[in-house]
């Protein structure tokens, strides 16, 4: 059906903490008030996945056993997800989906999982240091409150390629350092927000028409 807007969920069954799925359901309410159908497909380990059969992909936060569980099998959609993210089509990624994108995560336990290595930016561990609470922070879509809980810092490595996707009022965000929460590049997020976020009408409404728009394009490139 034409009108159905195609949703990956990525590994929904052991990425979902805080809340995260209701960022996706929040989505496909408001994707059904401006009349579209939505099918959300749980991408979960050894499944087949073309990242450009969707309008959007989605990423939740996990555990770090979760994260070490999927770690490998993730490696396999690399590509896929790469070119799909340089292709300016939407994604979010909360806080352990986040990690991912980088080069790798340290766990508070002393592993280091790797990342999928698309977006230059790491996750480092530091004693004592986990990040819970309530956060504020501006971005250009206005404020969002939210909540956090995690023990990986992240940092950027190329500060020109990435930008944060806001800028603290309250809470930690990135790291205790640099007062910016999550990242944006094209119109991938990366965010340490559950809550989940998307209870922000701002952001949802914002992430919602990107995906309509990716939808248009994709059934464009299909006739
Ligand atoms: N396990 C990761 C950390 O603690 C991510 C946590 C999460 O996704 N909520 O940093």
């Amino acid at each position: 059906m034409s009108d159905t807007i195609k949703i990956a969920y990525l590994y929904e069954d052991l990425m979902n903490t805080y809340g995260d799925s209701g960022d996706v359901k929040i989505l496909c309410f408001l994707l059904k008030e401006k009349g579209y159908d939505t099918q959300v497909d749980n991408i979960s380990l050894d499944m087949k996945f073309n990242a450009f059969d969707y309008d959007f992909l989605f990423f939740g936060g996990g555990q770090d056993f979760e994260q070490s569980v999927i770690a490998g099998d993730l490696r396999r959609h690399r590509e896929t997800i790469k070119d799909y993210i340089e292709d300016d089509k939407p994604m979010l990624c909360i806080c352990g989906g986040y990690q991912f994108l980088g080069k790798y995560y340290e766990t508070s336990g002393g592993k280091t999982i790797q990342g999928l290595d698309i977006l230059p930016l790491h996750t480092i561990f530091k004693a004592d240091s986990r990040m819970i609470g309530d956060t504020e922070y501006k971005t250009e879509w206005g404020t969002v409150k939210a909540f956090e809980n995690h023990s990986g810092r992240t940092y950027f490595d190329d500060k020109k390629k990435l930008k944060p996707f806001g800028v603290m009022v309250q809470g930690y965000g990135n790291n205790p350092d640099d007062k910016q929460e999550g990242m944006r590049y094209k119109n991938t997020i990366g965010s340490y927000s559950h809550g989940p976020i998307l209870k922000n009408e701002n952001v949802a409404k914002a992430i919602a028409d990107k995906i309509i728009t990716s939808h248009k394009e994709r059934l464009a490139q299909k006739n």
